[in-house]
């Protein structure tokens, strides 16, 4: 088995030797039990630098926002995902990458890039319609658990990750984050997860 050899400041080493100690290993199993476990977290490709600043203001702009873009175009069908529903404020959409299943984005109808951007009675109707989006998730997909995020660091148009997790996923007591290759599925489970999703949304309105 291939080895590599780390320099470590005395700080960090003997931070590492305590904690190694406590899970009774030594500092070498440690490290690579955890550098293991913590994998796909590393493999990701994570940009280190934020966007030229122009790019940047284009898109808080919304000048050359790709959410504005595919809300205008109104596919049903596009590279983020497939169309669930409009809501009050909002457009779900079941994402294209099902590294989670019933993973899933409710986007803004209206370009801001905070929430705290929308009137107060837009950020009530935009939270209603996440609520009833994550029960439908929950009624199809029977998470055991839900995750919103409301990040918009690398897109500034407002929109919620609602990722369900469930037991045994790969980052327990962590955000989870997509695989480097993206975890696709056929057309048809597509349509039937959008076909679902409708239904608790249609029966939760009656
Ligand atoms: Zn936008």
């Amino acid at each position: 088995m291939p080895e590599v050899t780390l320099p470590l400041d005395d700080e960090l080493f003997s931070k590492l030797q305590m904690a190694a100690a406590l899970a009774g290993m030594d500092i070498e199993s440690f490290l690579a039990t955890k550098i293991h476990q913590h994998s796909a977290q590393l493999l990701r490709d994570v940009p280190k630098q934020w966007m030229p600043r122009e790019q940047w203001d284009a898109l808080v702009t919304g000048e050359t926002c790709p959410i504005c873009i595919s809300l205008r175009a109104g596919e049903y069908i596009d590279e983020y995902g497939y169309t669930v529903a409009d809501l009050q404020v909002s457009r779900l959409r079941l994402n294209s990458d099902q590294f989670t299943p019933g993973y899933c984005v409710l986007i803004a109808k209206t370009h801001v890039s905070e929430i705290y951007h929308l009137s107060q009675e837009d950020q009530r109707r935009y939270f209603e319609d996440m609520m009833w989006a994550a029960r439908a998730i929950d009624r199809v997909f029977h998470p055991l658990k839900m995750n919103f995020e409301i990040l918009g660091n690398a897109l500034p148009h407002l929109h919620c990750h609602m990722k369900p997790r469930y037991y045994g996923d790969a980052a327990p007591s962590q955000p989870l984050y997509p695989e480097q290759e993206a975890h696709l599925l056929s057309a048809e489970a597509y349509e039937n997860g959008v076909r679902l999703l409708r239904e608790a949304l249609d029966e939760m309105s009656r």
